[in-house]
């Protein structure tokens, strides 16, 4: 067999071979070398080692001592046609030129456990897959990210952070785990439930309220560690009518966690950040023209982000960010499957995602593509930061440590 340093771009008739014979390991690993070589070509990236190891030469210089991390989760991930491969690339303009360049970028992130969106985005945020039912208020079994980073690091609430796209998310911040749990999670903010209280149903502000696009009808309770907005006002430094007549220019529900996320940055710095954005799981609904709308602002948006976090004193030099979607779409090919649309068949495609990550320490321009898991993506930020997430099922990732 080749190389797979040599090995091309497949045609549409090769990868419908592929998925006929090969097993979901190699469909995977198939998918991480298309992608890895839809980067080389357009980007000039550097190919990564398929494995580096601790302490090898490119250990870069030393994060700096205090430290922060904040990570991008998106719900919905999408499918490469419409991202990295040559014709999806217009989609990401800021990914592919801005952040990919600084980037290390894994190919191959695959995600083992249930594909609904709070319960995986619950899983990447405790790496453990839970097994919880998406569509429940219920709280992580595993203790989060947040819990290890606040009582190893001794770190007061506000200085761990969630910003949530539904209402249905209300309770990622904190674990039922006897030994965390109650006091120790994150602030959970849902930037929706707050527009809500604040405009009691007026019409203006309908298009930024869509809780979730699976079961519109789900209307979770809310109670848990979330804030409310007289608070978040205060906190903010922002009156409920700049609020209101600033959330009016938004186009999206993604705009608005991006505007209260880069407010808490700027208010209170917090050293853990967790931001799930949604809009591309439009596409449930079945219009592809507003599935790649959320494309293209999600791309945005994580570039603001970043953008953010160079010019914020408190962020600049000592932040790392991590930006993965929870997991991917169904492929056009699949009995069962709807393409873009839905995540339902488990398939390799629905379940093989990526990860960048950026910031001090972490090699600019270059591309892995060894299988890693999403629960992976906890214990790095622990080794990152220096804490140890002693239950969780995932490795850190040697490349970027
Ligand atoms: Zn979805």
């Amino acid at each position: 067999m080749d190389s797979p340093f040599s090995m091309k771009s497949p045609t549409r008739s090769d990868q419908e071979l592929m998925r006929k014979s090969a097993s979901p390991r190699e469909l995977s690993q198939n998918l991480a070398w298309n992608r890895r070589e839809f980067l080389r070509t357009a980007a000039g990236v550097t190919l990564g080692a398929s494995i580096s190891p601790a302490g090898s030469v490119f250990r870069a210089p030393a994060f700096p001592k205090d430290k922060k991390v904040v990570v991008i989760t998106f719900g919905g991930g999408a499918r490469d046609q419409e991202t990295f491969a040559p014709e999806g690339q217009e989609n990401i303009p800021h990914l592919m030129r801005e952040l990919i360049p600084q980037a290390s970028f894994f190919t191959q992130v695959v995600n083992k456990g249930i594909l609904g969106h709070y319960v995986a985005t619950a899983s990447l945020a405790t790496g453990v897959y839970e097994t919880f039912n998406n569509f429940a208020a219920t709280p992580p079994e595993s203790p989060t990210v947040f819990e290890y980073f606040r009582k190893d690091l001794k770190r007061p609430a506000s200085d761990a952070w969630v910003v949530a796209p539904s209402n249905g998310f209300n309770r990622i911040g904190e674990s039922s785990h006897r030994l965390y749990g109650p006091g120790l999670g994150a602030r959970v903010i849902l930037p929706k439930h707050l527009l809500t209280a604040a405009t009691s149903g007026e019409k203006d502000y309908e298009h930024l309220l869509r809780d979730n696009y699976e079961t519109p009808l789900y209307a979770p309770e809310l109670s848990g560690n979330n804030f409310e907005m007289k608070q978040l006002a205060e906190l903010l430094q922002l009156s409920m009518g700049e609020f209101k007549n600033h959330a009016l220019t938004l186009s999206s529900p993604d705009e608005l966690s991006i505007y209260i996320a880069r407010q808490l940055m700027r208010q209170v710095a917090p050293s853990l950040l967790w931001i799930t954005l949604h809009d591309i799981d439009i596409a449930h609904a079945g219009a592809y023209s507003l599935y790649v709308d959320g494309i293209r602002r999600t791309d945005r948006l994580c570039a603001e982000i970043w953008k953010t976090i160079e010019s914020e004193p408190e962020y600049a030099g000592k932040t790392s960010l991590f930006i993965l979607p929870d997991f991917g779409r169904d492929s056009d090919e699949d009995s069962g499957g709807n393409g873009f649309q839905h995540h339902r068949t488990g398939d390799a495609l629905s379940r093989t995602t990526w990860m960048m990550a950026l910031g001090p320490g972490i090699r600019q321009n270059v591309v892995y593509d060894r299988a890693m898991q999403s629960t992976d993506l906890v214990p790095t930020i622990g080794a990152k930061m220096g804490f140890s997430p002693i239950l969780c099922q995932g490795q850190p990732i040697q490349e970027i440590l």
